[in-house]
């Protein structure tokens, strides 16, 4: 049995978007928090990249404009699959910026404002024994805590596993590219969207003109046709935007990041006393590019209600009732999208109708109300100017 620390008051698991945000938030109010991150440096993560108007208003709130950490803009979105492709305005701005960045802010900003952050600490279970937590960590030693919020992200802690979920059979990959010059005048300010045989992904511009290739595939499809490079050799073959995109572009690294079993259509029911934040609370298709902002709406909520003196199971309930159809119609259309005929009705749907891809984005976001409620937004839709 390994040494343990001095029991603390509040401990977060997880230093990505939610487990900054919680730390963030009570640390601001004065108390004591330690979080725990399992990497010990910045690192890339599979995303999209894509930050809603609600993901940057609540980052702005803590202090962090991602235009002034180089996000690109983004007005537009472009759907492509086969031979065909469709275009439309966003019904609201949006911004992009890379994880590694963004991630890093976050948890510099929590180191700010008083959180002890122990980088490389690496939790493998979690116990709670009359009402005390107990988090074991890699290295041996453990850390006791009065309460704790779950910020691990899509991997499952050990004794903490979450149901099986809707649509659990997708694996996504992510690769950064630097795409000819032509073709990133012809991405900028847009997110592409494209389709193909029992996947969907999308394309944007992060900061310095890096393009952004984030995809999901069904799981049996990918082990159908091989691999990684045979998954996108026949994804060029099949759409021809996609393939002219990125005709003549280099991709910055040897391969993709890779992530399995993504857990598309989790709703944390039962936290026993947790709480749990971002990918821990809910898991929404990516699609809908909402998965940050629910991330850093369930940590700033949590953390709200947490300095209020509600429970956990208080604020799961809220949440649940918050995401919950956000969540169904979203899991359908991600469902439906990665069927070949569910496929062809998008497209020629949305050729008809372009317009009815702003609705589906606007369907698919955190209510409004959702967020008035939690007193933190008064309006979501204008994305903030760049400081000077
Ligand atoms: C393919 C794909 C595309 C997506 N695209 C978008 C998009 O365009 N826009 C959008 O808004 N959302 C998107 N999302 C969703 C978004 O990435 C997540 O919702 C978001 O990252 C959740 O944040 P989090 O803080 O809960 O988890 P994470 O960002 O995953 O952070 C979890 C942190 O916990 C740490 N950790 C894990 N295990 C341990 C442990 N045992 N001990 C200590 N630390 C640990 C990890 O290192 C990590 O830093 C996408 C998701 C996928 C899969």
């Amino acid at each position: 049995m390994g040494a343990t620390y001095p029991t603390v008051d509040n401990l977060v698991i997880g230093g990505g978007l939610a487990g900054s945000m919680v730390a963030i938030r009570l640390a601001t109010a004065g108390r004591q928090v330690t979080l725990l991150e399992k990497e010990s440096a910045a690192n890339h993560k599979v995303c999209g990249e894509f930050l809603s108007p609600e993901a940057v208003q609540y980052l702005n709130q803590s202090g962090i404009n991602p235009l002034d950490l180089g996000a690109a803009t983004i007005r537009f979105v472009r759907l492509s699959s086969k031979q065909r492709v469709v275009e439309t305005s966003l019904p609201f701005t949006a911004l992009s910026l890379s994880r590694f960045t963004l991630d890093e802010a976050l948890l510099t900003c929590a180191e700010e404002k008083g959180c002890k952050v122990q980088r490389g600490s690496v939790v493998e279970q979690l116990n709670n024994q009359d009402n005390l937590w107990s988090a074991q960590l890699r290295s041996g030693k453990s850390v006791r805590a009065h309460t704790v919020f779950l910020a691990n992200g899509k991997h499952d802690l050990r004794g903490w596993e979450r149901a099986h979920t809707s649509q659990g059979d997708l694996v996504g990959f992510k690769l950064h590219w630097q795409l000819d010059p032509s073709q990133t005048d012809l991405l900028r300010e847009f997110i592409e969207l494209f389709l193909f045989p029992s996947g969907y992904g999308g394309l944007s511009l992060v900061e310095r003109d890096v393009a952004n290739l984030c995809l999901v595939v069904r799981r049996a499809e990918l082990r159908r046709i091989g691999g990684w490079s045979e998954l996108l050799a026949s994804m060029l073959d099949d759409n021809r935007h996609l393939k002219q995109r990125l005709q003549g572009a280099k991709a910055l690294w040897d391969r993709p990041l890779a992530i399995s079993s993504i857990p598309y259509g989790h709703l944390a029911a039962q936290p026993f006393g947790l709480w749990c934040v971002g990918d821990q609370a809910a898991v929404i298709p990516s699609f809908t590019g909402d998965g940050m902002s629910i991330a850093l709406h369930s940590a700033a909520l949590a953390a709200e209600m947490c300095l209020a003196g509600e429970s956990a199971e208080q604020y799961n309930h809220r949440l649940h009732a918050q995401l919950s159809l956000e969540m169904k119609l979203a899991t359908a259309l991600s469902r439906t999208v990665v069927t070949s005929a569910g496929r062809n009705l998008a497209i020629f749907g949305l050729a008809l109708a372009p317009n009815a891809m702003s609705a589906i984005a606007a369907s698919t976001r955190i209510p409004k109300q959702a967020l008035l409620a939690s007193r933190l937004l008064a309006e979501a839709e204008d994305i903030p100017p760049r400081s000077s």
